[in-house]
């Protein structure tokens, strides 16, 4: 890329005569979202006709279901491609309430709901409106890779707060308690939790309720994964089980991976009518509400039957059962079966101190691009998720790109030169 020009400005203005272009070291300070990048170049290859398994994606594989798209389509042909009030359609922030309020946010308004874009959207501007440059955030990890980012655009720091594959990634309450410190200002809670696919306890999530009343913070919950629990285990939000909490919290959702429309980009959140309220006044400034044609799809999605979303739902149980198997031969990786998500995290420590061509590996991004280019199979580094030790299988296609694309990375991990065990 040729070098940006430097402004040339006049001698009397004040300013030094040639300005350096600068950013800002929050928002403009950021790289790419990997998960996105690594599933990018993953569809390319495909399109250029190599087998490659796609265990980046962060999306389900299936279409969205017909009468959600015919709801768009019919949103075109009514016209409704002007702009929406900023807060989102009246229309689906009453069915984002009423759903909500199904699951336990008793008393929960369309008035305290927003309309965003994905649940990124509400993620970002819920945590623009709260921090102050300086203010830390406790973010358990393994974590989602856009938290620490938001975290960062919006002059905070993310203060990691580390659970472990051998307690399930279960957090501990008193090790967040001990994280605080007096700049603390809020809790990122994600259950079920991408990229490990865990599901928070509900004693666990009761407690980071206590601890956030207790110590003034503010948290926010991340439930987009709520349509993707397994029995024995059923997802409760973060609002039914810490009522006392709920004037502190932002509870954050969306269609994407529920009903196979992450496209759409349609999210949501909910909390206490000022924090809702800051967010949609920056909304209408930054962005203006999403367009009406994809919410009145989302609409269609939240009011419609439930049949497919039941149907994406039991084909994820039943691929999560053959990652596991596909996962547990290879020799000296580990990985519990989560409860939650369409994601495996499987531990792969014992390969990071081998080497490939006389290179060592080292790390797990390094790992990532070996297992992209020689086995063909697309994962997301533990690396990029706080947790160096591991990589991120998604289990959102079909069998036998599991089977297959399993039994490369388990053929190139036996490839490997390891170091002789004593
Ligand atoms: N939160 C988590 C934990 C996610 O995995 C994702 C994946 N995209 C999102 C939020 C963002 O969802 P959306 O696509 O609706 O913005
Ligand atoms: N959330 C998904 C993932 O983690 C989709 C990509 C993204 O938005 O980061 O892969």
């Amino acid at each position: 890329m040729a070098p940006l020009r430097r402004r040339r400005v006049p001698a009397d203005s004040g300013y030094p005569a040639r300005l350096m272009l600068e950013f800002s070291p929050h928002a403009g300070g950021l790289a790419e979202s990997q998960t996105l990048a690594i599933s990018a170049a993953a569809k390319r290859m495909r399109a250029e006709g190599i087998d490659v398994a796609p265990f980046a994606a962060g999306e389900p594989d299936f279409d969205t279901p017909d009468f959600i798209k015919e709801a768009g389509i019919q949103a075109i042909r009514d016209g409704r491609t002007k702009y929406g009030p900023a807060a989102g359609l009246a229309d689906l922030r009453e069915a984002v309430a009423a759903r909500m309020a199904s699951t336990g946010y008793e008393g929960l308004t369309a008035d305290r709901t927003v309309i965003c874009t994905g649940a990124k959207g509400a993620l970002y501007l819920g945590l623009m409106v709260i921090l102050t440059p300086g203010d830390e955030v406790l973010v358990p990890t393994p974590c989602w890779l856009s938290y620490p980012k938001m975290i960062q655009a919006a002059g905070g720091t993310s203060v990691f707060v580390p659970t472990s594959p051998k307690d399930g990634f279960t957090i501990d309450p008193e090790a967040l308690r001990a994280a605080i410190t007096p700049r603390t200002r809020a809790i990122i809670l994600n259950s079920p939790g991408n990229p490990t696919g865990a599901v928070q306890p509900d004693e666990v999530q009761a407690a980071i309720g206590e601890l956030a009343v207790e110590h003034d913070l503010a948290v926010i919950s991340d439930e987009i994964y709520e349509h993707m629990t397994y029995a024995p285990v059923r997802f409760r939000s973060f609002a039914d089980l810490a009522p006392d909490a709920r004037d502190r919290t932002l509870i954050v959702n969306g269609v994407s991976k529920a009903y196979a429309m992450t496209g759409w980009r349609i999210g949501y959140g909910a909390g206490p009518s000022e924090w809702v309220q800051r967010m949609i006044r920056l909304q209408s400034h930054a962005l203006s509400g999403p367009p009406d044609i994809n919410q009145l799809a989302a609409l269609a999605a939240l009011e419609g039957p439930t049949d497919a979303l039941e149907r994406m739902h039991d084909t994820f149980k039943q691929r999560r059962e053959i990652m596991m198997q596909a996962l547990q031969k290879i020799p000296d990786v580990t990985c519990s079966m989560p409860d939650g998500a369409f994601y495996m995290f499987p531990d792969v420590s014992a390969y990071l101190d081998a080497s490939f061509e006389g290179k060592p590996i080292g790390d797990t991004s390094t790992l990532a691009t070996l297992l992209l280019e020689h086995a063909h199979a697309a994962v997301v580094p533990g690396d990029v998720f706080e947790a160096p030790y591991a990589i991120r299988f998604s289990y959102a296609c079909g069998p036998e790109d599991i089977t297959n694309g399993v039994a490369r990375v388990a053929d190139f991990l036996a490839s490997l030169k390891r170091p002789a065990t004593t």
